[in-house]
């Protein structure tokens, strides 16, 4: 659990003040403070969650967005632990665990609700393409997942944790069954090799057997669902009172050593520029498109010196835009790139976006786009005749199935 890269000399990282969902954390530090690794750096003004230093070092600057720090040349591995604490849930907070997955959302927020005769679900889907470390870890921790499970089980007084995984990843399939193995309440449910499996929604539906409404939330079928690797950072919280300041990582796409097989990173120190994991991989593979930060369906636009931050999964560089210069239509999906990323990606092209569809299933819930049945994706035929008729002459689609 506690190897953290150490080779973070002559590096200013960065600290973003809004990680998760919820406004920016107020700085505790001053420019010029020295701050030891795990040490308590910024804190939560309204929902939110901590912000602790990922190294050793002096704070350089300060900005609205994020407190810079340069790190020691000396970084042992030893860290600040979080104060002794009461309850499972007031450790979670104290060490500003956040859902991992992307999402963001504090979990001790999550996890502070009661759940009679229901259960938690550890979601390990991994589900967007090329993404591996969330599998890399289960293969070689499964037994963390599983104590991480039962703690939320106590929590929230569920009756069951589940561990929602597609069936094909064999290896982390194997290694938590043993896992499993003795549990009574912890058991490996099978979900369908599909994107978006890892949804949600489909979740729940795919292993309570309840169909929730567009908007929804897991609570209302009696269950939360955490991504694992939150699962590991509770872990950390409470047996080791380690705060959230490494994240696991893909490396993929055009990068040297990383081209056909992502490579894994875990435990990165947060606030590390991600060029130096590009760089760690094998470098770049010129020429390129650009770099995404995330999946590649619902990654986003990043830069060399982007740091790493508490919800980032993959670090992926994509091959160079073909040069279309065509009149594009584009279809959204909920599940992947939306409308602003499509348009993005489709002036990288050169192109010109004259009309614009969503998925057809796409309904509105309180003035937001969702997906009507999730994973259950139509072909788009008649929306791409529609985009044509608009005068499309080729489609930029975000969705999964067509
Ligand atoms: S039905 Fe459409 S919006 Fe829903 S998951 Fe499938 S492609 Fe995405």
């Amino acid at each position: 659990m506690n190897n953290i890269l150490r080779e973070v000399i002559n590096i200013v990282i960065r600290i973003e003040l809004r990680q998760h969902v919820g406004a920016p954390c107020k700085p505790i530090v001053e420019i010029g403070k020295s701050v030891k690794k795990g040490e308590l750096i910024a804190v939560p003004t309204g929902l939110g969650a901590n912000i602790h230093s990922s190294v050793y070092g002096k704070v350089t600057s300060i900005d609205d967005t994020a407190i810079n720090i340069e790190a020691d040349e000396q970084q042992p591995e030893e860290y600040v632990k979080i104060q002794d604490t009461l309850t499972y849930l007031e450790a979670i907070e104290q060490a500003g665990v956040v859902g991992a997955g992307g999402a963001g959302f504090p979990t001790h927020v999550k996890l502070n609700t009661k759940l009679p005769g229901g259960t938690v679900i550890a979601n390990a889907a991994e589900c967007e393409p090329i993404l591996e470390h969330n599998m890399k870890f289960m293969e070689e921790h499964p037994d963390i997942i599983v104590r991480g499970l039962k703690y939320m089980v106590e929590i929230t007084g569920a009756a069951k944790g589940y561990i929602a995984i597609k069936p094909h990843h064999t290896k982390a399939v194997v290694a938590l069954g043993k896992a499993c193995k003795g549990e009574p309440n912890i058991s490996l449910k099978y979900l369908p090799n599909i994107y978006p499996a890892g949804d949600e929604r489909v979740i729940v539906r795919e292993i309570l057997g309840v169909e929730l409404k567009p908007g929804a939330l897991p609570l209302e079928a009696n269950t939360v669902i955490s991504n694992v690797e939150t699962i590991k950072n509770v872990v950390a919280a409470i047996e080791d009172r380690r705060p959230v300041i490494t994240k696991d990582i893909t490396v993929a796409g055009r990068v040297h050593g990383a081209e056909n097989v992502g490579r894994v990173f875990l435990d990165v120190p947060i606030g590390m520029p991600i060029e130096k994991y590009i760089e760690e991989a094998g470098g770049i593979i010129e020429p390129y498109g650009e770099i995404v930060l995330g999946g590649p369906f619902t990654g986003k636009h990043g830069e060399k010196d982007s740091p790493v931050v508490k919800t980032l999964g993959g670090i992926l560089v994509s091959m160079p835009f073909p040069q279309t210069h065509k009149k594009l239509g584009i279809i959204v999906c909920e599940c992947g790139a939306q409308e602003q990323r499509l348009k993005e990606i489709a002036a990288k092209m050169g192109a010109e976006v004259v009309a614009e569809e969503r998925c057809k299933r796409m309904v509105e819930v309180n003035g937001r786009y969702r997906c009507d049945l999730p994973g259950i994706c139509p072909g788009q035929a008649s929306t791409v005749l529609k985009l044509k008729s608009q005068g499309a002459e080729a489609v930029l689609i975000s969705n999964c199935e067509d």
